[in-house]
């Protein structure tokens, strides 16, 4: 057999047989499992607990971490029951450790009440924080003992399994048990060649599963919890091979398609002659990757990072010049109408002086405006549209797109980029696309969450730039910094207060928000301070927005609602509350805020203390640097959980067990087997993508 042999497939009759021929399950159960993308034992296989319980121990109270699950057992010290704004029962327990403990319940019933009587024996597991009386842990899993009762401990680690709606954690495991008795040998399961297993040291997939699964005794306790066990990293290995055939299929198939030969460059050079700057040497290569590109037969997939203020529109004008000047359309979609605005000025400064078209396509150009618009760009007079998602609703109509640019990527999203590609005439080809981001990510990580795109990166400011001066603050120094606005505001600046919880709903961050604004304004009475945040109308946000940028106002409060966001040149103080809980990622796009203009920007982080050790190194890289790709890659060492490339930053599908920041070490592997198996046995990519990504249609549409 060659090293790509057969493909293995299950076609024992049990596996594919549906949950309801497992005992225990009912129609109403099976009916739930499926709703929950569960319908046949093998996919209790695939559903992989993300986490495990530890309760093979009890800990002492006084050993708790806060953010550290455990299992501790205690006798009811006090109980109380409350209703300050809504129901409320705690109860504190004390263990041979003399410290205390306080369980919080927000939802109960009265029986639960009487069960935790003083004195009572209760064992408990969960994740504890920091309370107003000591640690608390909020709805812990719980069980009162009786008086004789001898609780065991387990003997192995529990899996904690993806809730399924209306099935319990417990039935999910006992399911997920009996699927596995099922599991066939290896011979059947296997898809990745023997030899390049080898080479990974990884356990085999039978192995894998059964590991995480059910973890043996003896299992690396460690390493299973922080999701670095070889049979974690096996299936890690193996789903991200998954995702990256996928993507790599997707361009293969789309390069498959003509696209317009756009190499007429004349007019690009003169948009490049009349600017009123010379190209930075990164803007300049970037420039001709894209242009030779554009010059090719087949569509052009290519991602363009660059820091905030690297003068990635001015790469984007260039590219739309190659498409004009060969005769064709080139358009430019923003995610929101104001950054849409934004390029319609710098854009209709640039080009109509060259005799130019550009037309212009938001939500809010409606009538007569919007008919004259869509005239215009289904007979090709305008040559360059520039807009939002109304770029691609229905009944827009293009002549001629060649070339689709996407600024700030991340907030759209795979499928609308496709939705733009698929603009293009029928018969003309298919556009080239240019999507631009300005959050860097690590090269390797680049190469996964992006495997279907090329990528350029401009990683060189503009000259004569001064850079930002951070610095980072404990809370107490918060009313110095009142002055320092005033301060800013007497000079004629402006500047963002932004407001972030831990709890971010945007009912909480919202309220936050409100507080600080109405402090603010009482603070500063003379100054035009304004509020925005997530729970505001689209249009009430916008009009603040731009109100601010018309230099309307003086100081604008805000949540995180401004993180991607708008030029204000005028802007030189940013100042963030509770730094602490935020990504270096999201600190540094808030931070790219300020420093647009010739004026000193600065940025004040503050926090409250005590600060993790985490925190304190991301504050420390902040303070340190301002180049966004060296931040990325420090992101990426210190592992913020999810900060570096959530679903939201690349429209990518959620993992099941993969994370790209723990697992980036496998990508190079990943791709190297990738691309043997896409050109010596497709059918295995196949079945690898079916087993992963296929079932996870669900995963994919989060
Ligand atoms: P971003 O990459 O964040 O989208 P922009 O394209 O908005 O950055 O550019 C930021 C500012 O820098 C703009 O005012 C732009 O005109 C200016 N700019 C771009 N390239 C250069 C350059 N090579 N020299 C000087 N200024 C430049
Ligand atoms: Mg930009």
């Amino acid at each position: 057999m060659s090293r790509f042999g057969k493909i293995p497939v299950t076609h024992d009759p049990s596996a594919r047989a549906p949950l309801g021929s497992l005992p225990g399950v009912g129609p109403r159960i099976a009916e739930k499992l499926a709703a929950g993308g569960l319908a046949s034992v093998q996919d209790l296989w695939w559903h992989l607990p993300r986490q495990y319980e530890d309760r093979t121990a009890l800990v002492p109270i006084r050993d708790l971490q806060p953010g550290v699950a455990a299992q501790v057992e205690g006798t009811v010290a006090a109980v109380e029951r409350g209703f300050r704004y809504r129901p409320m029962l705690r109860v504190a327990i004390v263990d041979d450790s003399r410290a205390t403990l306080v369980l919080r319940f927000f939802h109960f019933r009265a029986a639960q009440v009487a069960q935790f009587a003083p004195g009572a024996r209760v064992r408990c597991y969960g994740s504890p924080r920091p309370g107003q009386h000591g640690l608390e842990i909020v709805h812990p899993g719980y069980h009162v003992l009786g008086a004789d009762e001898e609780a065991l401990l387990d003997d192995r680690l529990a899996p904690v399994y993806p809730a399924i709606e209306g099935v319990g954690p417990a039935t999910l495991r006992r399911l997920a048990g009996l699927a596995l008795d099922r599991l066939p040998g290896d011979a059947v399961l296997e898809l990745l060649p023997a030899d390049a297993l080898a080479g990974l040291g990884l356990p085999s997939l039978r192995d894998a599963l059964l590991t995480v699964h059910r973890p043996p005794r003896d299992a690396d306790v460690a390493a299973l919890l922080a999701g670095t066990h070889p049979a974690q990293r096996r299936l890690a290995f193996e789903e991200l091979l998954a995702h990256h055939l996928s993507l790599r299929r997707q361009r293969i198939a789309l390069q498959a398609h003509a696209a317009a030969v756009l190499d007429d460059a004349e007019l690009a050079g003169r948009l490049r002659a009349s600017l009123p700057f010379a190209l930075t040497g990164a803007q300049d290569r970037v420039f001709a990757e894209v242009r030779e590109d554009l010059a090719q037969p087949r569509p052009m997939l290519r991602l363009v990072q660059g820091d905030v203020g690297s003068g990635k529109t001015v790469v984007a004008a260039l590219a739309a010049m190659l498409a004009v000047g060969s005769g064709r359309q080139a358009a430019l979609m923003a995610p929101t109408e104001l950054l849409a605005e934004q390029h319609l000025a710098n854009l209709r400064q640039w080009l109509e002086p060259l005799g130019v078209r550009v037309a212009w396509l938001a939500g809010k150009v409606t009538g007569k405006a919007r008919k004259a618009a869509l005239a215009e760009v289904a007979a090709g007079t305008a040559q360059v549209v520039v807009g939002t998602h109304a770029l691609m609703q229905e009944g827009v109509v293009f002549a001629d797109l060649a070339l689709a640019i996407v600024d700030e990527q991340h907030r759209f999203g795979v499928h609308q980029r496709l939705a733009l590609r698929d603009k293009g005439a029928a018969g003309q080809g298919v556009p080239h696309q240019l999507v631009m981001t300005a959050t860097p990510i690590p090269r390797t990580l680049a190469m996964a969450a992006y495997a279907d795109l090329d990528v350029s990166a401009i990683d060189e400011l503009p000259p004569g730039r001064t850079p930002v001066q951070t610095v980072a603050l404990g809370a107490t120094r918060r009313p110095e910094l009142v002055e320092r606005i005033r301060a800013a505001c007497a000079e004629g600046r402006q500047a963002y207060w932004v407001c972030t919880l831990i709890d971010d709903s945007d009912e909480v961050s919202a309220q936050a928000a409100q507080t600080t604004f109405e402090q603010l304004s009482k603070a500063l009475p003379a100054l035009r301070i304004a509020l925005v945040h997530g729970r505001q109308k689209a249009k009430e946000k916008q009009a603040t927005m731009r109100a601010f940028k018309d230099g309307e106002l003086d100081l604008l409060v805000a949540t995180t609602v401004i993180e991607v966001g708008v030029d204000v040149p005028n802007a030189s103080l940013m100042i963030v509350e509770n730094a602490e809980r935020l990504g270096l990622a999201q600190l540094h796009q808030l931070r790219g805020r300020v420093g647009r203009g010739s004026a000193a920007s600065s940025c004040v982080l503050l926090y409250q203390p005590p600060l993790s050790a985490l925190a304190r190194e991301r504050l420390e890289t902040m303070r340190a640097t301002s180049d966004g790709f060296e931040i990325a890659e420090k992101d990426l060492a210190l592992r913020g959980p999810g900060e570096l490339l959530g679903t939201r930053q690349t429209g990518l599908a959620a993992f099941r067990l993969a994370d790209l920041a723990r697992d980036a070490d496998l990508l190079p592997q990943v791709h190297e087997l990738g691309d043997q198996l896409l050109a010596r046995s497709p059918a295995v990519a196949d079945a690898l993508v079916a087993r992963w990504i296929g079932a996870a249609a669900r995963y994919a549409a989060a």
